[in-house]
C-alpha cells in the first residue's frame, strides 16, 4: 500500500468512515500516519500502587475468579473478581439504570461472554476507593482479552490517546494506525532528510519515528521519535524562512532615502529628552536598513512604555525628509487617536502634515483625507486598518509602521502582507516575544529590542488585595492629587454585554467615590466620546476612569498611579502587564492592585507572576505556555504556526539545531539540488512553495 492510498481501503474503513476522517484532515495513509497522538497513558503493568496518584488509572492483568450479578432496587450491578500471577485481587464494578418495562435483552450479555470463568484479561479504569489499591474495587473503562494480538495496541504499554471527532473511538483509531504501519507503506517511504545531518544529529529513521510515535516502547523512545518529527518540522520550516529570506534580500527598492536632517534635528532639539541609548541604537539598526538597497522589514519589540512610539516617528521623519509618505496603523481607534494626538504635540511647529483616518471618520474628512493623500499633501497617516482599504491611494507612501501588530486579526495581517510587499516595514509590539518565538514566527524578519525603560521610571507596585483596601489605596491616591483607573474584564467576549455590566459597576462606585469625579468609558461609546473623556482624563478634569480593557493599549498619562483590576483572573498575562504599563509613567510611585474573584490555579498563577514579575519578556514566555502561542499571535485557526510534533518552548534546542543546519545546507547548496536534497526540497515544496511564493524552487 502507498502512503498516498486514500484511507478508505485501509482494513476496517469504509467511505462512511473516511468521512469521519475528513473532519481530521486525514485522508491519505501518509495523513493517518502522521495524526500523532495528543497524548500518552502509562498502562504498562508492575508499576508499584504508590505510584497511583489518584487519577491515574488502574491497569491490572489477571484471570476471572468468579463472577456475579446483583439485581438492586434502581441498578443492576455486575461485578468480576480478577486475580494476577502474584496473587494480587481486584473486584471490577459495572453499573446498568434498571429499565422498568422490557428488559428485551441481558445488559450484561457481551460483558458475560468475556468474563469466563479463567480467561485472562486486561482491564483498565478507575480505583472506587482512592486509599486502597491491593484487595480492592475499580470501575472498569476497558478491557481486553489477553490472547489477542491486538490488545498489546491497547494495554501493558505507553497507549496512545488520540484527538477524536465524534464517531471515531481511540480503540478503532489505534488499530487503523496499526493497520497502515503494518501495511509496508513505511518500507516504501524514501528518508526526507539528507543523511549526514541523521547521524550528525543521531536522529531516528522515518519509520522507526513514526512508529515509535504512536506506539512508543519506553518513554526515551517516544523523546527521540518527537525529536526526529520535531526536527524535520523545524527543519523544513527554517529552510523555507530561508530561502524567502534571501529572495526578498535580492529585491531591490527602486528608491532611496537619505539623512538630511532636516526635520530630525529640529524634532530632536524639541522633543525635551535625550533618547535612552537603547533607543539610539534601534534608530541606527531602522535607518540602516532604510537607506540599504532592499525593503526593511523589522519587528521592534520593547515593554510597555520603553519608548517604541519616537522611534516609530524618526523613522516616519526619515521618509518625509525625503519626500516620501509614511503611514502608522493601530489596532484600535482609541490608540490611533492617541497616537495622531501624540504627534501633533511632538511636530509641533515642523513643517508634517499629519492626519487621521478611522472607519468612524466622517465621510466629509475621509474624503478629504483621501484626496490630500492622492497630491501627497499628507506626510504622515496614522489610522487603524480603515488605512489599508482600498480607495486609500498614497501619492508615495514608502513607509508602513504597525503598532501591536499581534493584535491584529490574521485575515488582516495577511492583507497588510499584500498591501506592504515593496514598502519598508516597521512592526511593533508590546508583548514582548521570546527569542525563539520570534525566530519560528517571524523567520523572515530581522528584530530590534527596546531593553531599557527611559529613565526615573518608578518601579509598579503589584499586589492582590480585596476591593475594600484597593478602593482605600485609590482614595489615599487622589486625595493627593494622582489619578486612577479601575479596570473591569470584557464578560463572554462582547463589548456590548460588557458595557452594561462596566456601567452598572460605574454607578455603585460614584457611591463609593460621591467627593470625586468619575468618568466611564467602554468600547459601546461613540468615538468622539471616548476622545473626550480619554482628553479630559488626560486634562485632569476627571480622576478615577472606570473602564473595558478598551484601554489597554497606549494610554499615556502621567499622572495615574493606581491601576485597580477587577476579576484579575479573567485577564490574560499580557492584558494585565499592558494595564499595569498604564500607571508608573511619571516621577509618582504607582500601584497595580489586582482583584481576583474566584480564582482557579491557572488564574491564580497568573496572579502570582504578574505580582513577582516586572520583565515582560518573561512575563510574554509564561503567558504563551500558559495558553499556547497560537492564541496569543492569533494563528489558531490560520495554521501559521502549528508544529504537529514540535513545540517551541520544550523544543528550543531542537529548533536551534534546524536553524543552524539549515545554514549550513544553505550555504553549501542554495538551490538544493545536490542528490542528497531533492527529497527534501520536493517536501518543501510541497509545503510551502504555494502560500510562500518561493520564486523558482522547482
Ligand atoms: P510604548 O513603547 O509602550 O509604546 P511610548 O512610546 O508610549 O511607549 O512611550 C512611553 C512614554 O515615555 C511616552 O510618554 C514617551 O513620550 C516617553 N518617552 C519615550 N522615550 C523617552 C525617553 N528617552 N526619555 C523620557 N521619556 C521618554
Ligand atoms: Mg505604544
Amino acid at each position: 500500500m502507498a502512503a498516498s492510498t486514500h484511507i478508505q481501503y485501509l482494513k476496517g474503513i469504509g467511505p462512511a468512515k473516511a468521512k469521519l476522517f475528513e473532519r481530521l484532515e486525514v485522508q491519505t495513509v501518509e495523513d493517518l500516519l502522521h495524526y500523532y497522538p495528543r497524548t500518552y497513558q502509562d498502562r504498562r503493568l508492575g508499576r508499584s500502587p504508590n505510584e497511583y496518584n489518584s487519577d491515574s488509572l488502574v491497569v491490572f492483568k489477571g484471570r476471572v475468579l468468579r463472577t456475579q450479578e446483583i439485581p438492586a432496587r434502581s441498578v443492576l450491578i455486575f461485578k468480576a473478581f480478577l486475580e494476577d500471577e502474584t496473587g494480587n485481587q481486584v473486584e471490577c464494578t459495572w453499573f446498568k439504570k434498571r429499565m422498568y418495562r422490557g428488559f428485551r435483552f441481558d445488559p450484561f450479555g457481551t460483558l458475560k461472554k468475556d468474563f469466563r470463568i479463567n480467561q485472562e484479561l486486561w482491564v483498565i479504569g478507575k480505583r472506587e476507593n482512592k486509599n486502597n489499591f491491593f484487595g480492592n474495587k475499580i470501575t472498569v473503562e476497558e478491557h481486553y482479552p489477553a490472547n489477542d494480538v491486538l490488545t498489546r495496541l491497547h494495554a501493558g504499554r505507553l497507549t496512545p490517546i488520540y484527538a477524536l471527532t465524534e464517531g471515531l473511538t481511540n480503540k478503532q483509531f489505534r488499530q487503523f494506525v496499526y493497520e497502515a504501519l503494518q501495511t509496508g507503506t513505511l518500507d516504501s517511504e524514501p528518508e526526507i532528510l539528507p543523511p549526514d545531518l541523521l547521524s550528525k544529529r543521531k536522529l531516528l529513521s522515518a519509520p522507526q519515528a513514526l512508529k515509535a510515535v504512536h506506539f512508543p516502547n519506553s518513554l526515551a523512545e517516544l523523546e527521540s521519535a518527537r525529536t526526529r518529527l520535531a526536527y524535520e518540522e523545524f527543519l523544513l520550516l527554517a529552510t523555507a524562512w530561508g530561502i524567502k529570506r534571501t529572495q526578498t534580500k535580492i529585491l531591490a527598492k527602486d528608491y532611496s532615502y537619505q539623512i538630511k536632517k532636516t526635520l530630525l534635528t529640529p524634532f530632536r532639539e524639541q522633543l525635551g529628552f535625550e533618547f535612552t541609548n537603547s533607543q539610539k541604537k534601534v534608530i541606527n539598526e531602522i535607518f540602516k536598513d532604510l537607506c540599504s538597497p532592499r525593503p526593511m522589514n523589522r519587528l521592534l519589540q520593547g515593554d510597555v512604555g520603553s519608548g517604541k512610539t519616537v522611534v516609530a516617528l524618526c523613522a516616519m521623519l526619515l521618509a518625509v525628509e525625503n519626500d516620501y509618505q509614511a503611514a502608522l496603523m493601530a489596532p484600535t481607534e482609541i490608540l490611533a487617536e492617541q497616537h495622531f494626538l501624540t504627534f501633533k504635540r511632538l511636530l509641533a511647529g515642523l513643517k508634517v502634515n499629519v492626519a487621521v483616518l478611522t472607519s468612524s471618520t466622517k465621510t466629509a474628512a475621509r474624503k478629504k483625507i483621501l484626496k490630500e493623500l492622492a497630491d501627497g499633501k499628507i506626510d504622515i497617516l496614522v489610522g487603524t486598518h480603515a488605512v489599508i482599504q482600498d480607495e486609500v491611494q498614497f501619492r508615495n507612501l514608502r513607509l508602513a509602521v504597525i503598532d501591536e501588530q499581534h493584535r491584529f486579526g490574521v485575515k488582516q495581517r495577511s492583507r497588510l502582507k499584500e498591501k506592504t510587499a515593496k514598502l519598508d516595514l516597521l512592526t511593533m509590539t508590546a508583548t514582548p516575544i521570546p527569542r525563539t518565538l520570534a525566530l519560528a514566527f517571524y523567520g523572515d524578519l530581522d528584530v530590534s529590542t527596546l531593553s531599557e525603560l527611559p529613565p526615573g521610571r518608578q518601579p509598579i507596585q503589584t499586589e492582590t488585595a480585596t476591593s475594600k483596601l484597593a478602593y482605600d489605596r485609590v482614595r489615599e491616591e487622589v486625595q493627593k492629587g494622582r489619578q486612577a483607573y479601575i479596570v473591569f474584564p470584557l464578560i463572554e467576549e462582547s463589548e456590548k454585554i460588557s458595557a452594561k455590566a462596566v456601567t452598572e459597576e460605574f454607578e455603585k462606585l460614584k457611591k463609593v467615590f460621591p467627593e470625586f469625579r468619575l468618568a466611564i468609558l467602554h468600547g459601546q461609546m461613540s468615538q468622539s466620546e471616548k476622545e473626550t473623556v480619554m482628553a479630559d482624563f488626560a486634562a485632569h478634569k476627571t480622576d478615577i476612569l472606570v473602564a473595558t480593557p478598551v484601554i489597554e493599549v497606549g494610554i499615556d498619562v502621567k499622572n495615574a498611579t493606581v491601576m485597580v483590576i477587577e476579576n484579575a483572573e479573567r485577564f490574560g498575562l499580557a492584558s494585565l502587564h499592558q494595564l499595569r504599563g498604564r500607571v508608573g509613567r511619571g516621577e509618582h510611585e504607582s500601584y497595580c492592585i489586582l482583584v481576583p474573584q474566584h480564582a482557579g490555579s491557572v488564574a491564580r498563577e497568573r496572579v502570582d507572576i504578574i505580582c513577582a514579575t516586572r520583565d515582560g519578556f518573561k512575563i510574554g514566555e509564561r503567558d504563551m505556555q500558559l495558553r499556547g502561542p497560537g492564541e496569543i499571535l492569533g494563528t489558531r485557526q490560520s495554521g501559521e504556526l502549528e508544529f504537529k510534533a514540535g513545540d517551541i518552548f520544550k523544543d528550543k534546542d531542537i529548533l536551534y539545531w534546524a536553524i543552524e543546519d539549515r545554514d549550513e545546507i544553505l550555504t553549501k547548496d542554495p538551490s538544493l539540488s545536490a542528490p542528497q536534497h531533492l527529497l527534501f526540497k520536493k517536501k518543501l515544496i510541497e509545503l510551502y512553495q504555494q502560500d510562500w511564493h518561493l520564486i523558482d524552487l522547482s
